[in-house]
């Protein structure tokens, strides 16, 4: 069998059998069999769910993550390797990663003697956990590396292009969960209460000007609120009003001025109406920051196989390799799949023509990586 048709094989594999975050059990081992298979040699790091490999000998040593886990989403496409796992779908695209870092590591183990340092391989879980990375970072699979490349796929950019860009490609993300804390009462005697309804819904509606009046206008930034609870009945006043969302930004700076204005906010307009709030913060992974010589370096591999490539625009989805650039630098690049609905949805597929030029370049990028940074 030709590699093309091979990968797609391996694609429509992973595609059938979707796991969740930390549960990528039947993945992890079919990984490592077609590794074993090609002789590829494991490197033993203490992971419950993935693998780490590794090509070549020596120093440098270079990365190449993809992640593994699937979500937890009902498939609705009608292809013919649809999930077999009810409830369960890779609905981000992670099945098209797996395929095209098998195929670039095929490709690297071909010519492993003329590798300038190693390759190292990393196959990561619960990427949408999130936190799969740091797991991975705990032990210790990425000391000694110099730079470490990853990608994603995603529908907007053009369909045979690789979107290359410089600083954040996808945002930093938090997570809010506000209770507005007030009084119960009679529906009828509002006065002898502390209603926490209005006081929410004033929120919400001021949480939007922390985008529009605080963060700068060249700055993208994003607060949606997603989730909100008050209250069971028509005739009681509830005591509190739940409200969950999140927030997105695409630098530290933006990302402190809008987790500050918006607790600010909250404390303030229920300060204002005598209601008392909690807030839990949850801190995502940070903004992606390419490095200015590993993106130079994407670019020369792309321009040097003939694959147009476009500065595309930031992606507001979180991406725990984030977590690795805190670290060690590195560069995220985004993959067409082609014409599909966005990412997470029922619906979503990637383009399965583009699993071999995707790990043909990647190849192309390990190996000049060795080289050049
Ligand atoms: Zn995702
Ligand atoms: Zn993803």
């Amino acid at each position: 069998m030709n590699m093309e048709a091979y990968l797609k094989e391996e694609y429509e594999w992973f595609h059938t059998h979707p796991e969740l975050s930390y549960e990528e059990e039947a993945t992890t081992e079919h990984i490592r069999s077609v590794l074993k298979r090609a002789g590829v040699r494991l490197a033993e790091y203490p992971l419950k769910t993935g693998l780490v490999a590794e090509i070549g000998a020596g120093e440098p040593i270079v990365a190449l993550r993809t992640d593994i886990d699937a979500l937890p989403v009902e498939e609705h496409t009608d292809l013919p390797h649809a999930s077999k796992h009810k409830g369960k779908m890779h609905a981000c695209g992670h099945d098209f990663h797996m395929a095209a870092v098998l195929g670039a590591t095929l490709l690297l183990k071909e010519q492993e003697k003329k590798l300038r340092g190693t390759v190292r391989l990393i196959f990561q879980p619960a990427e949408e956990a999130p936190g799969g990375a740091r797991v991975v970072m705990d032990t210790g699979a990425l000391e000694g590396i110099r730079a470490i490349f990853g990608f994603h796929v995603v529908p907007f950019v053009e369909k045979g292009t690789l979107g290359i860009k410089e600083g954040a490609v996808t945002a930093g993300v938090d997570r809010f969960v506000l209770r507005f804390r007030g009084k119960g009462t009679h529906a009828a005697a509002p006065d002898a209460g502390l209603d926490a309804i209005p006081v929410a819904s004033e929120f919400v509606l001021a949480a939007q000007n922390i985008v529009s009046r605080r963060v700068s206008p060249f700055s993208p930034a994003v607060v949606s609120v997603t989730h909100l609870e008050a209250g069971n009945t028509w005739n009681v006043i509830p005591e509190t009003a739940l409200v969950e969302g999140t927030t997105r930004t695409m630098g530290r700076e933006d990302r402190a001025l809008v987790r500050e204005a918006l607790c600010t906010l909250a404390e303030h307009i229920a300060k204002a109406h005598g209601l008392t709030v909690e807030i839990d913060w949850h801190e995502g992974p940070p903004a992606t920051a390419n490095e200015t010589d590993c993106i130079a370096l994407a670019r020369r591999v792309a321009e040097r196989k003939g694959i147009p490539w476009v500065t595309p625009p930031g992606w507001m989805a979180g991406e725990d390799f984030a977590y690795y650039q805190e670290k060690y630098k590195g560069a995220f690049l985004l993959v067409s799949t082609g014409d599909t609905v966005a990412n997470h949805n029922p619906k979503f597929h990637a383009d399965e023509g583009a699993i071999l030029p995707t790990a043909e370049y990647l190849a192309e990028l390990m190996t000049e990586a060795l080289r050049e940074l």
